[in-house]
């Protein structure tokens, strides 16, 4: 029954509570922009880059390398979440700085992740801000990225329906923020040859309920570098309207999922195949 309630005894139950994500609030896809690039609407974008910052010649090194490769986003960690306290926790405000140098010199644009909103003023460089699966639903972090503005790339939790996804999203839009990239990346199954099992048929799924564009983290689900391209381009033939890989100058010696990451000759031949993939699904990368 239709309650008058604006906070509906329903809406913990699922889709159709939902207003500003669903495509009955707009049925054409939403395309998220910046600059000249741009993720949805028949543009696959790519975002591509280190798990994290870890030197000036290094971020350099990968933005040029993805940049020649066909890449229309750097990504690259600063703040780390990382599950062992004594791992890498990322360069923090400098590896920002450095991926402002990488912008200046590559022209694409940044992709990086928050996980605590007083880091926000440090992020004036960044175009878009991830929020990773561990804070998909940091509420108080998600309304405040909804008043800020600036494109969100949230990623789904790791043990999130997609149902509780489009809430997190929706906690975003309803403060005002039309620009949300949804992200699927693996979820923790009983599995465990792959880091996260990918949820491929997510990809679908969403693409029937949000206007919201949908991209795929092959690297991070599949945890292993020989998996990716394979992966990616499932991603692809799902109907995802982007990719996040992590690629890496020297994958070996990386501080941070070395063992997931592409190397620049992997990434650049992955590229050239996915152009193909892309086409196929009648979108442009
Ligand atoms: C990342 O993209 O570097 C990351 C930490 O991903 P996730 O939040 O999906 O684990
Ligand atoms: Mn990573």
């Amino acid at each position: 029954m239709a309650s008058n309630n604006t906070y509906s005894a329903y809406a913990e139950s699922g889709t159709e509570t939902l207003k500003k994500v669903t495509r009955g609030f707009r049925p054409e896809d939403s395309v998220i922009s910046v600059e000249t690039h741009a993720i949805g609407g028949g543009k696959t974008g790519v975002i591509a880059g280190p798990c994290a910052v870890e030197s000036e010649k290094q971020i350099i090194a990968v933005a040029k390398a993805v940049k020649t490769a066909g890449a229309s986003f750097l990504r690259g960690g600063a703040f780390k979440l990382r599950t062992n306290p004594y791992s890498f926790q990322g360069m923090g405000r400098d590896g920002i700085k450095l991926l402002a140098t990488a912008k200046k010199e590559t022209g694409l644009p940044l992709v990086s992740e928050i996980t605590e909103i007083k880091q926000l003023d440090y992020f004036y460089d960044i175009d878009i801000i991830q929020v990773g699966a561990r804070n998909m639903q940091n509420f108080s972090l998600l309304k405040e990225l909804g008043k800020y503005g600036k494109p969100v790339l949230l990623k789904r939790g790791l043990a999130s329906t997609v149902t509780e996804l489009l809430m997190a999203a929706e906690y975003i839009m309803s403060e005002g923020n039309a620009n949300v990239i949804l992200c699927e990346r693996g979820l923790r199954t009983f599995e465990t040859f792959s880091r996260s099992t990918l949820d491929i048929a997510a990809v679908p799924w969403l693409k029937q309920r949000t206007h919201l564009p949908v991209i795929v983290d092959p690297s991070h689900a599949a945890g292993d570098a020989s998996l990716v391209p394979a992966v990616a381009k499932a991603a692809i033939a799902a109907g995802a309207d982007g990719l996040m890989l992590e690629v890496h100058n020297d994958p070996e010696h990386a501080l941070c999922d070395g063992e997931q990451s592409l190397t620049p000759d992997a990434f650049s031949d992955l590229m050239i195949a996915l152009k193909k993939y892309a086409e196929l699904e009648g979108k442009i990368l």
